[in-house]
Formats: structure tokens, sequence, C-alpha cells
């Protein structure tokens, strides 16, 4: 190793038993082909596990090592790079809803499950809602599919927008949607979808057609359970979601302590109000 190469030590990972500090000094190519070795080792582990971004990092560290540093433009590194960018496009374009560009079920399903030892769920619980378009047969109907989808583009956009850290809106199935809230109070959790329900029923429809009015029913879950019994949230938010269309539609439902379903903001004072069975959330 050159003199004025920087160390990479701290970067590597720990010397095998054999190999010891003074073997290094004298042996110098052999210890960068065993640092090298582990780095690809490492990195084979890495991508196995699925964290792609600490592989391409072992794999960058072993390269620069092989053909060194102080090539400004090494042609190996640039072209690891512009992979490592091309695949991390490629791993969003795959969580991603082509029509919606919202977050997909395949990725609502992992981070569902990768969430039940997240640190905020494992303090305050879960939020899960359930959005359904109302009546979104009559619009498909009376305006087209195209126009349709026009539709869905525009309540993902209001979905989305004003969301707390680490909420995300997902694809759920045709015009049906997840709001997750990890770590979000059941009051909070709420708010925020009366205020998605608010923000839809107020959007400028009349851009697409004078006559268009779309609105949304929202069924709204919270858990307290460790872990979380994610497939129970699912139901919860489901059962809830029906109760807001039984009590007439573009309503946020929701269980009051004790189990009472109640629906959000003025639709609170509607008299008709499914209790369907109640769930533990
Ligand atoms: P409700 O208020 O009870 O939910 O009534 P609804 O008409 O919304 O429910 P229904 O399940 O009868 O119809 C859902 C419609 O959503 C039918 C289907 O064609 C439409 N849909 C589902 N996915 C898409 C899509 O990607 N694009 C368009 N344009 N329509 C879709
Ligand atoms: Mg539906
Ligand atoms: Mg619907």
């Amino acid at each position: 190793m050159s003199a004025s190469r920087p160390s990479r030590t701290a970067e590597r990972p720990p010397p095998r038993a054999d190999s010891t500090g003074a073997a290094g000094a004298q042996l110098d190519v052999h210890v960068d082909a065993e640092a090298v070795q582990a780095q690809v080792t490492a990195s084979e582990e890495l991508a196995r596990l699925g964290l792609w971004e600490e592989a391409y990092q072992q794999l960058r560290g072993a390269l620069e090592q092989l053909h060194g540093l102080d090539q400004p433009h090494n042609p190996v590194t640039a072209e690891l790079d512009q992979l490592r960018q091309e695949h991390a496009a490629a791993r969003e374009q795959a969580r991603r809803d082509f029509l919606t560009a919202s977050y997909n079920r395949r990725y609502l399903d992992d981070r569902l499950s990768t969430l039940l030892d997240d640190p905020s769920v494992t303090k305050a619980g879960m939020a899960l809602a359930m959005v359904d378009i109302d009546h979104f047969k009559k619009v498909n109907d009376r305006y087209g599919h195209p126009f349709g989808d026009r539709v869905l583009q525009r309540v993902v956009a209001e979905l989305d927008a004003a969301l707390p850290d680490g909420a995300f809106c997902a694809r759920y199935g045709g015009e049906e949607f997840a709001l997750v809230l990890p770590g979000c109070e059941p009051a909070e959790a709420v708010a925020v979808c009366e205020r998605a329900r608010i923000r839809i029923d107020r959007h400028r429809w009349l851009e697409l057609d004078p006559e268009l009015r779309v609105t949304v029913s929202v069924g709204v879950a919270h858990t307290v359970a460790q872990p979380p019994d994610v497939e129970q949230l699912l139901v919860g938010a489901d059962v809830l979601l029906y109760a807001a269309k039984g009590a007439g539609r573009n309503a946020v439902a929701f269980r009051r302590e004790g189990g009472r379903v109640a629906l959000a903001g003025p639709a609170g004072a509607r008299r008709d109000i499914p209790q369907p069975a109640p769930l533990d959330c």
C-alpha cells in the first residue's frame, strides 16, 4: 500500500485471528487480499439479507482497495455506482403502484411486518385506516375509466398530503387505500383521517367536471398490542370502514374507549351509526 493512500482500516471488517499487525506490515499484499475477500463475503451476506445499500458499500470498499483510491475516475467503481442507482430506481418502482404512484400492496405487506418491532410502535402502538372511495363505480360509469383513473390519482395526492412523519399511504386494491400511522395515538389518527376526508370532499373537482363530487369513507383502527396483530388491525379497520359506509358514507369511523363506534367531526351527529361486534382495535 502506498504511503499516500488513505487508510481504510476503520471500515474493514475485523482481521482474522492469524492476521497480526506485524504480519500486515510485512505482507501488505496478503492483508489487502484478505480484507478484500472479507468485504466481498460481507457484501454477499448483506445482499442475501436484502440490505442492498450496505452490500454496495462493502463491494465498493473492496473495489477501491483492488483498483486504488487515487484514481479519480475509476471506471469499475463508477460502474458499480451506476448499478447502485439503477437498482435503487428499480426497487422504488417495484414498491409503487403504477397508476397512482402510491405505495403498492407488496410494500404495505413488507412494511407491516417490519413495523412489528419499530420503536415508535412499541411505545405508542399504531393506527391503520382503510379508505374507500364512495360510489366510485358511478364515476366510471358516467365518465369512463380513464377519467376514473385521474380521480384516483387526485385522491391519492390528497391522502398523501400532510401525513405525519413515518406514516404512509398504500393502494390496498381497486379504489381502496390503507393509511399506516406508526406510533400514532388514536385521537391523532382519527384527526389525520378526518382532515384527509375533508380535503377530498373540498377538492376542486369541478376542474375535472362541474358536476363531479368525490368523497371517501374511512375506518380507523388502533392497537397497542405488543407486537401488533396486523391481521386483526386490518380486519378492525375494514369493519369500521363498512360502518362508515352504513352510516351514510363521507365519514371517518373509529371506536371510542369501550368499543362503541363513532364518526369523526360533524358526521358524529348522525343518528344511525351501525354498531358491529366489538374487536380489540
Ligand atoms: P361504495 O361506496 O360502496 O364503495 O361503492 P363503489 O361504487 O365505490 O364500490 P364498488 O365496489 O361497487 O365499485 C368499485 C369500482 O372501482 C369498480 C371498479 O371498476 C373501480 N375501480 C377499481 N380499480 C380501478 C382503477 O384502477 N381505475 C378505475 N377507473 N376504476 C377502478
Ligand atoms: Mg371498494
Ligand atoms: Mg368504493
